[in-house]
This record gives structure tokens, sequence and C-alpha cells, in this order.
């Protein structure tokens, strides 16, 4: 949807601001090749709804963001972004700029909208993808990739951008100074090893439920000659079928590259405990939401129970308080941050503080549209500036939908390829949002699907 609400604005002498926030629905259809199909959902149509901020600079720099849905409700995620347009409209692009802070604050303090959480689900969601567009408008303007951006922050700023309401017990601004300041010791050297060799993925690419077998080996086999290290299956449809395909994929990569298992929140925990042991003779090396991302406890005792297999969850975990008490529970091994769940660079940058505080691993969500270009820059971020490892830390990594972004990830030897290009690498093609536009994009047009539905 375009704005067309600019000249009731009142211009005042005090440098660029923003003109316009427009939103855009867009859906790749993913589902017809069952990429993406595991236990829960089973056909997805990976989807982004879509924001770009414009100004008035004259420097021809735009923010992006988006938020990552699969297909049916897009529109209402769309609607989510618009709603908080009243926010951004008119204001100077240098303030928010320097202090992204400020305006994720306005943002989950909306005191009609927050009664839509607060700080969980669409709108939180929504927020995410605004205060994303935020920061990659930020690092362009600093002519700065993000990684870079955040590594060369100071600490105190840093801090600043971080609402520590409701997390306080666990991570005080104090330790998060004490944290970041660490983290900044021997960072120009890090920096210069992530360029040089990038940071450590894994891939997902193999293991979708609806491949068939001798998929799943072709794509194993691959994984480990591109240099991937780490591999994952879904799991949780059919227990016979996960045994059969565990074993087939295992027989593909040999003893000594780690096999991931993800059950997409298929089980409850008495269950996820007995299949996770059903898979224990193939070494699965953890065992992804296994129950509902709210369940805190029963990932507990989940985790207790199928040691030394270790849990994992994240991607759908709703904000920085449930991720706080995950943690203060000891119900995980691995931490799944996901750029474009939250509320932005910003709570994600609580989470990552609270993972050093707690010294658990953080391994990241990705793949679906763009999750891949976006979480690779605050893994590099915690790499060169915050946790300064990379040992146990992988990002997952999907080879699905690169093509439709400006500045694509590139993988190297099983790496992330640290980003040069300023920003977030947030940017998606004109030409594949003039195609992909859900439901008048020329590819939906042509299709005749997305009119019917519509129908329907
Ligand atoms: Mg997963």
């Amino acid at each position: 949807m375009k704005d067309t609400s600019l000249s009731a604005i009142p211009q005042q002498l005090s440098g660029p601001r923003i003109t316009a926030v427009d939103t855009y629905d867009i859906r790749f259809p993913t589902s017809r090749e069952l990429d993406g199909s595991d236990a829960m959902n089973p056909d997805p149509d990976y989807s982004a709804a879509y924001v770009v901020l414009r100004t008035d600079a004259g420097d021809g720099l735009e923010g992006h963001g988006f938020t990552f849905t699969i297909g049916r409700g897009n529109e209402v995620q769309v609607a989510a972004i618009n709603a908080l347009r009243p926010h951004l409209l008119g204001r100077p692009v240098a303030e928010l700029c320097a202090d992204p802070g400020l305006v994720s604050r306005d943002l989950v303090g909306d005191s009609q909208l927050r009664w839509l959480g607060p700080e969980k689900g669409v709108m939180h969601m929504a927020i995410g993808a605004v205060v994303n567009a935020v920061w990659d408008l930020a690092a362009k303007r600093a002519a700065k990739p993000l990684w870079q951006f955040l590594a060369d922050a100071d600490p105190e700023w840093l801090v600043g951008q971080i609402d520590f309401r409701y997390i306080e017990d666990a991570l005080s601004p104090g330790q998060a100074l004490t944290l970041l300041r660490r983290g900044r010791e021997g960072a120009a050297g890090r920096a210069a090893v992530l360029r040089e060799r990038g940071y450590p993925g894994y891939t997902t690419s193999p293991g979708w439920l609806g491949y068939s077998d001798e998929k799943l080996t072709r794509l194993a086999e691959q994984a480990v000659a591109d240099g991937f290290t780490q591999i994952k299956l879904k799991v949780g449809a059919d227990l016979d079928d996960d045994v059969r395909r565990m074993r087939a994929a295992r027989a593909a990569v040999g003893p000594d590259i780690r096999i991931a298992i993800d059950a997409n929140q298929r089980w409850g925990v008495a269950e996820a405990t007995e299949w996770t042991r059903a898979l224990t003779e193939f070494d699965p090396y953890w065992i992804e939401e296994p129950t509902s991302p709210d369940d805190i406890l029963g990932h507990a005792r989940i985790r207790n129970a199928v040691a030394p297999v270790k849990v994992a969850t994240g991607e759908h975990v709703q904000n920085r308080i449930i991720f706080k008490q995950l943690l203060q529970s000891g119900a995980v091994d691995v931490l799944q941050i996901d750029a474009a769940r939250v509320g932005g660079v910003n709570e994600n940058l609580a989470i990552l503080l609270l993972a050093a505080e707690y010294g658990v691993p953080v391994c990241p969500h990705a793949g679906g549209v763009g999750l891949c270009e976006l979480v690779q820059h605050l893994s590099m971020f915690d790499f060169v500036a915050l946790s300064g490892t990379t040992e146990d830390r992988v990002i997952e990594y999907v080879d699905h939908l690169h093509e439709h972004f400006e500045d694509p990830v590139r993988i190297v030897g099983g790496h992330y390829a640290a980003p040069e290009a300023p920003g977030f690498s947030a940017g998606m093609l004109p030409e594949s949002i003039a195609t992909y536009r859900y439901p008048d994009g020329s590819f939906w047009t042509a299709d005749g699907a997305a009119v019917q539905a519509v129908v329907a």
C-alpha cells in the first residue's frame, strides 16, 4: 500500500524526514515443490510482509525490513505494519538513525496497539520489520554493513539501545556493559578473521519432510562435499519414516558430521522424550523445537530426559522475556534467535547479551525468505564484539530464494562470507517484488491461483 499523505506532514527546516512507509505483500509459491515442508507446516508458501522507509534526504537511501510468514495471513502482517505508520511519517531521519531504540520504545509502548500483545505475535513482528528497516537505513547512512556498524558502536550506546524492562533480574545494564566492553577486546583481529574465513553455517536443505530418501541422500552427500559440518533433518510426522531417514542420512554423511533434528513443535513433553530417544542410535546433535515454544518447563524436562542430545529452540520464541526464562530454568543447550520474529535488532541485542551472560551458544534460525540475509549480521556482530567465538555456533542455511535479494548471502566452504555492502542485506530486487506481489504481481496474475483464493 502506498502512502499519499505526505502533504499533511508539517515540514520543518531540520533536515530530512521519513516521507513514506510503503508496504508489500510478497508471496513465493514454494509449496508446489515441498521446499520447506516439515511436520507442522506441510505446504508453506514462503512470504514476506515487506516495508520500505523512504526519505527526502536526496541521497537515494531507503530503509528496508520485513517479517517472514508462510503464506495465508501475510496480509494480516502487512496490515499490522501499516498500523505503525503514524509513528514514522515525518520523523527526522538523523534522529531515527542516531537512536533506533527511541522508535523501538515508541512502537512497543503504543498505548492502544500494546493491547494486541504485549510484545508478542503479529503486532510485535510488525515492530520487528519496522525497527529492522530503521537499522538498515542507519547502517547505510554510516556506509557499513550492519554487523560492522554494531561491532564499531560504543558499548555504552549499545546498552542504551536495549529495553531492560522484565529482564533486569537476569541481565542488568551494568552486566551488559561489562560483556560488551570485554567483547571489544581483540575485536579488530576477529573482524579480520571473519572477513578471511566467514562464519560457519549448517544446511537444512537435505532434510525437508516432503523429500524422497533418494533426494535426502543426494543432498546430504552434497552438503558434506560443499564443506558443511552439520546438516538438519525434519522429524515428527511418522517415527518409522524418521528412523529410516535418519539411518539414510547418517550413512550418507558418516560419523563425524553433526545431524540436528527438528520437530517444529509437533510433540507434547512425553512424546518428545520418547521420539528423541528412539532416534538416539543415530547420534542426533540437537532436537529442535520439540514442543510448544511457550513451554519453558516442558523444555527443561525434555532436556533432562534426552541428554546428551541437546535441546534447541527460539525461532518461535516471542520475545526476550521467554528467552530469559529458558535460560534461567536451564531449559535449552542452544538458543536460536530469529532476525524477524521478535522486535528487531534492539531486542535481539538483548537476547544475544542474555545468552552471553548465561554462556549458551546462539545458532540462529534462518531460511524462509531473506532470514539468512538478515541474521548473519547478528551472529557476526556477536563473534566480533560480544561472545568472541564461533565454537559450537552455526547459522542455519537454506538454499532458497536468495536470488531475489540485492545483496544475497554468499556461502564459501560451508561458511557465510561477511557482507560488505552497507546496510542489513534486506533489500529485495524490484523485479522480484513486481513479480511476486500478492495477489496482483505478474506471477500470481498469470497463475490465477490468487484470484481463486480471493473468490473462495
Ligand atoms: Mg526449525
